[in-house]
């Protein structure tokens, strides 16, 4: 488990100074807070697992941590080292604070549709960002794919951290994610839902509370309609962050005990509640993950505790899921469709 490295300075213990080593030691430890609003006729407790309140602005603060640190004990990454990842996303945010600190340069590589937005904020901690064109084949050698492996080959010190394969994804929820919350509801946690993009958080949180409860935590993954996840073809969804249409290995399949898919529409309808009804402000995935988590409550009493892992800030998607215009444009902006449909772990 990270723990909070508080320093304290100055020799008299009643003048201390209480601070942190550097904004690493601020990632983790994030807080639960109860859903008030959204959860009207529910009997079971449902709190959510407030992950924007970690440096970067999310749950991939805690992989990016890890991440780096296993690769320095490997000798993978060695001193002015530089991280190249193809990511434009939260991973790439909390890669380049970490690595901003501890002095590795990073280059990452994005298409060209992701706003200049989120490519500002990676050059704003120094990042190098390589945009590649969207309207190209994977082979040709512009492609997203290409471009990242060859700057993996010619850039001298480069380590590749490929979230979708790294063990240390899902460790890092192992040791962080799952203590925290086991800790957090003195081991009366019941229920823990979270969105699946790579699998990591749902997998190492997973693990811990089982493990910890001697099965007795249920694991729910919530998944994009159209997702492989949940039986899909990898469909194109318009919630960011989760759904895949491959498996990727930092998923472990045998921790999840069910999936929820859920549609874009009842995702962005809740995710705008949240921010009206309960004061969270938090991104799209978040509200898939709390539609399902309600879905899972519905039928539960009132001696259980759902956590539901909110991923991310709402800031990032002002333009869209908390535009009117666009909302409308999808129709989304309609009344909710059916409630989320559960389907058998694959
Ligand atoms: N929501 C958002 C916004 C994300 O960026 C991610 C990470 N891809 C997830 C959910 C899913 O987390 P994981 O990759 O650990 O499954």
């Amino acid at each position: 488990m990270v723990r909070i490295r508080w320093r304290y300075l100055i020799g008299d213990p009643e003048t201390t100074v209480r601070f942190h080593d550097s904004m690493i030691s601020l990632v983790g430890n994030t807080p639960l807070v109860r859903l008030n609003s959204v959860t009207q006729g529910i009997q079971a407790t449902v709190l959510a697992k407030v992950e924007y309140f970690n440096p970067g602005g999310s749950v991939k603060d805690r992989i990016a941590v890890r991440m780096i640190e296993a690769a320095e004990q490997s000798g993978a990454l060695k001193p002015g080292g530089t991280i190249v990842e193809p990511t434009s996303g939260n991973t790439g945010v909390g890669l380049a604070i970490v690595a901003q600190q501890k002095g590795y340069k990073c280059i990452f590589v994005c298409p060209d549709k992701v706003s200049t937005d989120k490519i500002n904020v990676l050059r704003a901690y120094g990042a190098e960002v390589v945009v590649c064109p969207t309207a190209v084949d994977p082979e040709h050698p512009d492609s997203y794919y290409n471009v990242s492996d060859r700057l993996v080959r010619e850039t001298p010190g480069a380590w590749k951290p490929d979230q979708y394969s790294n063990p240390n994804n899902p460790r890092s929820h192992y040791e962080t994610t799952g203590p925290e919350l086991w800790e957090q509801t003195e081991g009366k946690i019941t229920h823990f839902v979270a969105g699946v993009g790579t699998g990591g958080t749902i997998s190492g949180t997973g693990r811990y509370l089982k493990e910890a409860s001697d099965g007795k935590v249920r694991i729910v993954g919530a998944d994009p309609e159209g997702s492989v996840y949940s039986g899909g073809s990898g469909r194109p969804y318009l919630v960011e962050g989760v759904g895949e249409d491959f498996w990727p290995t930092a998923y472990d399949q045998d921790v999840t005990d069910e999936i929820v898919a859920v549609s874009d529409k009842d995702s962005f309808q809740m995710t705008r509640r949240l921010a009206k009804e309960e004061g969270l402000l938090v991104g799209g995935s978040c509200g898939m993950a709390v539609v399902a988590a309600l879905k899972v409550a519905e039928g539960l009493g009132p001696d259980d505790v759902v956590v539901v892992l909110l991923p991310d800030s709402g800031r990032g998607y002002l333009s869209k899921i908390f535009n009117d215009e666009w909302m409308a444009d999808y129709g989304f902006l309609e009344e909710a469709g059916p409630s989320a449909r559960v389907s058998d772990v694959l």
